[in-house]
């Protein structure tokens, strides 16, 4: 399941360097989570790195983008080619 950043976002920025994908961006009015390269973090860490740094608890779950582990993984390999996924 794609992460999606809510209202309570404040632009502090923190989340845009720590996402493995690439996902993240600057938007108006708030930054913003790309769902075609959000993996949950899936292959790169345990857990969602724009959640863990998010000061506000912004970066949420987002019920639109459900998606097996299957599906993470295919997402996984696209974005990152010559990756090797990480398992926890
Ligand atoms: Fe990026 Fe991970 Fe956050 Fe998805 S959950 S936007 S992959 S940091
Ligand atoms: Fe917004 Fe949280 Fe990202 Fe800061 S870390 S830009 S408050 S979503």
């Amino acid at each position: 399941m794609a992460y999606q950043i809510s209202d309570a976002c404040i632009n502090c920025g923190a989340c845009e360097p720590e996402c493995p994908n690439s996902a993240i961006s600057e938007g108006d009015p708030t930054y913003l989570i790309n769902s075609n390269r959000c993996t949950e973090c899936f292959g790169h860490y345990e857990s969602s790195r724009c959640a863990e740094v998010c000061p506000v608890e912004a970066c949420q779950k987002d019920p639109a983008h459900q998606e097996t582990k299957e599906q993470l993984l295919a997402k996984f390999k696209k974005i990152n080619p010559d990756k090797t996924p990480k398992t926890f």
